[in-house]
């Protein structure tokens, strides 16, 4: 499975529509400092579900609302869209977020999802684990410094292992 298409509507910089139709195989973006890449980075791992504040570097969900500038208006609404395709099928996961209490919600083809419910499409499109992972700006660093129980979680996500801990978890909860 690959992006296929990446939408977004009034996300961090980017005001106003923008449409990117990218192809399987690699791709680079690239641009001054400032332009915008880490944003478009943080547009993929918001719509895929993660909400935490300092992965997507802004301190409340409505950070992520185009704050406005001389030539246009701050954005009451925030969209990304990702169109995931293989051979077969598209997917789109859809997730917005509404000034001005930054409420957010999620689509998947359209239909109203939770958060959970989008972890276990994920595992089940094998968007997790080693086929799949995001490593921001200065991670390699930090990875240096962890301590080993910090380590052993990362690899635990890296190679999607992590669910059974939680299901243990869970289990030991009931
Ligand atoms: P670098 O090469 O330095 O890593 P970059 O291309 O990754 O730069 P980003 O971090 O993606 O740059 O973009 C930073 C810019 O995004 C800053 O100018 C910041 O003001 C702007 N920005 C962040 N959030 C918003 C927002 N909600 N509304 C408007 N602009 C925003
Ligand atoms: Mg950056």
């Amino acid at each position: 499975m690959y992006i296929g298409r990446l939408q977004l509507k009034g996300f961090k910089s980017f005001g106003g529509s923008h449409d990117l139709i990218l192809s399987s195989g690699f791709t680079a973006i690239v641009g001054p400092n400032g332009s915008g890449k880490s944003n478009l980075l943080d547009a993929l791992r918001w719509s895929l579900g993660d909400s935490s504040a300092s992965r997507l570097r802004i301190s409340r969900q409505s950070d992520l609302l185009f704050q406005g500038s001389v030539s246009r208006e701050r954005a009451k609404e925030a969209e990304v869209t990702l169109h995931l395709r293989d051979e077969e099928r598209v997917c789109t996961i859809k997730r917005r977020v509404s000034a001005p209490d930054g409420l957010t919600s999620l689509f998947v083809d359209n239909s109203r999802r939770t958060l959970t419910e989008l972890d276990a499409l994920k595992r089940q499109w094998k968007l997790e684990g080693a086929r799949f992972a995001f490593i921001g700006q200065g991670e390699v660093q930090e990875t240096l410094k962890q301590s080993p129980v910090e380590r052993r979680m990362y690899f635990e996500l890296l190679f999607g292992i992590d669910i059974y801990r939680k299901k243990r978890m869970e289990a030991q909860e009931r």
